[in-house]
């Protein structure tokens, strides 16, 4: 679903991603653990185009991010293909960026109504069924001020959904969270990787990457240092800053 090959990003002169090698196939759960300031979050903005990559490729559902490749030859997306491509792909990010002067329905429909030119009628109904699948159906009705932080974040993810995304990016979607409104996020992220979907997961939650994720990629400094089924990576970690940083989160 998401191929990286030797992806190179820089700011300036601070080359933040330094080569990074990853496979994401359809239906994984794919954990991303890394210190402050490796890379992470960067190369999920990458991956959604929010970012243009330096050197190396990038493809998501076969199709290179931000460029066509015709006759061997590269060519950039405009705004438009760009947009269609980041339309499949969902993002919750650590803080909850709703629309404070909307509901928690509002806010879920606002992108099937604009953006997919859906009925107003078929979305309000789709989007209650996504509020009820993250548990909110009676909260429908709340501004995001009325909810808890807890709340706020699944109807983020409900809001994502809502496009009928192909693949979902989480960067540290509980790392803002009060510690007793973090498991009711993790149950919700833990039902949609049940219903099979893609995820690429930043998290530090390591008993989420434990027993949900299928892969987990351990970055640092740009560069990823190893990977691997979850189980095997934390509980017996090869590289020496590996060890050094889950001997800090465990
Ligand atoms: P954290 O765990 O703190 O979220 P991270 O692994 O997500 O860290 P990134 O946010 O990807 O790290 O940042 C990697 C490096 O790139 C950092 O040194 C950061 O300061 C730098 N950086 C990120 N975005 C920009 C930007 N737009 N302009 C300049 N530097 C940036
Ligand atoms: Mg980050």
């Amino acid at each position: 679903m998401v191929t990286a090959e030797n992806v190179h990003k820089s700011f300036g002169h601070v080359e933040v991603l330094k080569g990074i090698d990853l496979e994401v196939r359809t239906g994984q759960v794919f954990c991303l653990l890394g210190p402050s300031g490796s890379g992470k979050s960067t190369l999920l903005r990458c991956i959604n185009h929010l970012e243009r990559i330096d050197a190396g490729r990038l493809s998501v559902d076969g199709q290179l991010v931000g460029y066509q490749e015709r006759a061997g030859k590269l060519y950039e997306l405009n705004e438009n293909q760009v947009a269609d491509q980041r339309r499949d792909i969902g993002m919750v990010f650590q803080r909850f960026n709703l629309f404070a002067h909307m509901t928690a329905l509002q806010n879920v429909m606002l992108a099937p109504v604009d953006v997919l030119r859906e009925q107003k009628k078929d979305s309000r109904e789709r989007a209650m069924q996504l509020l009820e699948r993250v548990g909110l159906a009676d909260q429908a009705h709340k501004f995001p001020s009325q909810l808890s932080g807890g709340q706020q974040q699944r109807v983020a993810i409900a809001r994502a959904l809502a496009m009928k995304p192909k693949l979902m990016l989480f960067d540290e979607p509980t790392s803002a969270l009060d510690p007793e409104l973090v498991g009711e996020v993790l149950d919700v992220m833990r039902d949609l990787a049940d219903s099979g979907m893609t995820m690429i997961v930043v998290t530090h939650e390591v008993g989420f990457a434990r027993e949900v994720g299928d892969h987990l990629v351990f970055m640092d400094a740009g560069v990823v240092v190893e990977q691997g089924a979850p189980r095997d990576v934390l509980g017996n970690p090869q590289h020496r800053r590996t060890q050094a940083f889950l001997s800090k989160v465990l």
